[in-house]
């Protein structure tokens, strides 16, 4: 019997680099699992666009930042498609409100956690006890976690520190899981967008736009959902077999020091 495509599950990829990252996979070969929150309009146009790309399409909305809905995820994904051989975490939010560190709230804290580090983490360890039982059975299939961690792992912005802590926790995420199952053969990486054009970003584009003409990033220009869907798609598609625990900067340079 041939064999399945292989199937990816991206979490938020209803809009934004998500589904940027669903309809780049799909059109290399892969069926997806289109992860929501709440807005399954906007999943069913990503699912038209993986359709259009050649792939098929599952729509499963599930808040990942709550332990009964990630189980369901997986168990969705078991049941439309029968494997699992990438998950890109993906989903996030900004805090509701920019709030100096001084004012934070426990409540901003918990919810961005929640979603942004807690989510990851454990849907990860589900994805990776699925993946350790199909590398009994496939000793050759390649299996990747792709973490989608943020500038802000590194880079304090004191009106939305919670959101740094997550991405930072997501650094360490990165490295725990890569370690864990490197004698797995399952490689665990992380990608890191600089400023990226969506809807996350939109309330700021008057901000960035000035900002970005003024230098911030040495390629003078906004990220783009696609810049980050192409390093996603080349970390999973063969070329980086030997790369675990490896951060990739989507970012036009914002890393760089000048002098
Ligand atoms: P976006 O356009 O705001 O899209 C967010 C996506 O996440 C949507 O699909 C949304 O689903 C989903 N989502 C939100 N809460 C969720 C939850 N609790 N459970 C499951 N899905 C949830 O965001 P984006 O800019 O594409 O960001 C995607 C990732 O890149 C995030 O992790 C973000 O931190 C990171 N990132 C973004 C930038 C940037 O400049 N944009 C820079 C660095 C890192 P619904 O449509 O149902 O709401």
């Amino acid at each position: 019997m041939a064999e399945s495509r292989p199937v990816a599950l991206v979490t938020g990829s209803s809009r934004g680099i998500g589904r940027a990252i669903a309809a780049e996979l799909a059109a290399h070969g892969y069926d997806l699992v289109v992860n929501y929150a709440s807005n399954r309009d906007a999943a069913a146009e990503t699912g038209a666009l993986v359709e259009a790309n050649g792939g098929r399409a599952e729509l499963a909305a599930a808040d990942v930042a709550d332990a009964t809905a990630r189980q369901s995820l997986i168990d969705a994904t078991r049941s439309a498609f029968g494997r699992l051989d990438v998950l890109v975490n993906n989903a996030g939010i900004a805090p509701r409100q920019r709030v100096d560190l001084l004012e934070a709230t426990e409540e901003s804290y918990r919810e961005v956690m929640g979603i942004n580090l807690e989510g990851p983490f454990f849907l990860t360890q589900l994805a990776a006890q699925w993946m350790v039982e199909t590398r009994k059975e496939f000793p050759d299939r390649a299996l990747h976690i792709v973490n989608i961690s943020s500038l802000s792992e590194y880079t304090s912005s004191v009106l939305r520190g919670d959101y740094c802590l997550a991405k930072a926790g997501l650094g360490m995420l990165t490295q725990l899981f890569a370690d864990r199952l490197a004698s797995e053969n399952i490689l665990v990486n992380a990608v890191r967008p600089g400023i990226i054009a969506t809807d996350m970003t939109a309330a700021a584009k008057g901000k960035y736009d000035g900002r970005i003409e003024d230098g911030l990033t040495p390629l003078r220009r906004w990220g783009k959902p696609e810049d980050v869907a192409r390093v996603v798609r080349a970390l999973v598609g063969g070329d980086f077999s030997f790369c675990t625990g490896a951060v990739i900067d989507v970012d036009g340079g914002f890393r760089l020091k000048t002098l």
